[in-house]
């Protein structure tokens, strides 16, 4: 999923194993996950199992697959990509679930022993380090998301946000003492800071959400982020590698604000990101967004649920404009960018009309209606953009 390779290869080589990293995922491996995955299941899972063979192809002789006793697909994820790899000839493969259904039962320190092959006392102090560091590192590149969401929308050349996040996350990868963790986020603020700026412009801010492999992985859903921010539109998306887990640690209170936002449209977790995506549509819509997308796999269940709330309900009531992406081996390049460039001037005609229309917009062009918006990693960076 993206650039969260850094963080999962951290909590494996911790536990002093060596780590194989697929390719990242492209033409190649979409091609045999699509061969080889049943024609009716999700993308994620095709994407995923081209992915896994990629690694098997360097080298690779243990997969580890996270799996749910989520109310959709992703439970089967890990055995049926199992059995399908054993049919396409990898016998000896090893595919070890991680249970993230509820991190706070613990399961999966059964899956670290199982993938050290350890299980004596003195593993614990490994599997805490291994804990501690893959955190931190999913929690820097929350950071890096947030500042180049921002960025790229300022930037005089096009592709410096693209580079400078190229950089960091080879920076990251090679961070590994807590000494050079702590001082990180100090480095993502300069080499951000470093990048030339306009910073007279007021660009769109869009919100992003969806299902999480769509929305974390650039190859499957176009690089939509770079796309909008290279169009001069702020990103805003809270979804991450680190959000998630947090979130399965009881700990999110982000997501639990999302919740009760989205509790009387959708009262209980039917799996993906419907209940959040929900929650943000309308999180955005308050916080005086110009407008949201919302990326998902092509027949994801929960996600499709989630597109007709907000078209049948929440659209009406918040009237915040909305796009709607849904991703699989088909898309294509063309009609994906029409689709973004007519959404793009739609919120550029009305942001037009309010500015000349609504009182609650204010001398620079932004509604607000939250007096504070964003977290604190969110502000400061917001605060670098404005300083001069
Ligand atoms: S969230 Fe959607 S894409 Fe993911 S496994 Fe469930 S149905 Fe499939």
């Amino acid at each position: 999923m993206g650039p969260n390779w850094v963080a999962f290869k951290t909590l494996f080589t911790a536990l002093d194993l060596d780590v194989v990293l697929p390719d990242p995922t492209n033409r190649e491996a979409i091609k045999i996950g699509v061969k080889y995955s049943p024609e009716f299941v999700c993308f994620p899972f095709k994407a995923t199992l081209g992915d896994f063979v990629s690694a098997i192809k360097k080298g690779a002789d243990t997969l580890v697959m996270a799996i749910d006793c989520g109310p959709c697909r992703f439970g089967f994820y890990a055995s049926v990509q199992e059995r399908i790899l054993r049919d396409m000839g990898y016998k000896n493969i090893r595919v070890i679930p991680l249970d993230q259904a509820d991190l706070l039962e613990f399961h999966w320190i059964k899956t670290l022993q199982e993938v050290s092959g350890r299980k004596d006392l003195f593993i614990y102090s490994k599997y805490i380090k291994a804990v501690i560091y893959f955190l931190k590192k999913a929690k820097l590149l929350n950071d890096i998301q947030t500042a180049e969401g921002l960025f790229r929308a300022y930037e005089r050349n096009l592709g410096d946000t693209t580079r400078v996040v190229n950089e960091l996350l080879q920076k990251l990868d090679k961070a590994n003492t807590l000494v050079e963790l702590r001082s990180f986020k100090k480095i993502i603020k300069d080499d951000f800071n470093s990048i030339d700026i306009d910073r007279s412009r007021t660009p769109l801010r869009v919100g992003l959400s969806g299902e999480i492999h769509i929305s974390l992985e650039p190859y499957v859903n176009l690089d939509i982020r770079r796309k909008l921010g290279e169009m001069g539109v702020e990103v805003h998306q809270s979804l991450s590698l680190y959000d998630w887990v947090v979130h399965k640690f009881h700990l999110n209170y982000h997501r639990k604000w999302l919740e009760h936002l989205a509790k009387p449209y959708m009262p209980m977790d039917i799996g993906g990101e419907c209940v959040w995506v929900l929650g943000e549509y309308i999180d955005k819509a308050n916080a005086g967004f110009d407008g949201f997308i919302h990326s998902y796999p092509f027949t994801c269940m929960p996600e499709v649920t989630a597109r007709t709330i907000i078209t049948n309900k929440l659209k009406k009531i918040y009237d915040l404009p909305v796009i709607y992406f849904s991703f699989d081996e088909q898309s294509g390049q063309e009609g994906f960018r029409t689709r973004l460039e007519a959404f793009y001037d739609l919120l550029e005609a009305r942001r037009d009309r309010e500015i000349k229309s609504t009182p609650e917009f204010m001398a620079n062009g932004q509604k607000k209606i939250y007096p504070q918006y964003g977290g604190e990693f969110y502000n400061e960076i917001a605060q670098l953009i404005q300083a001069e």
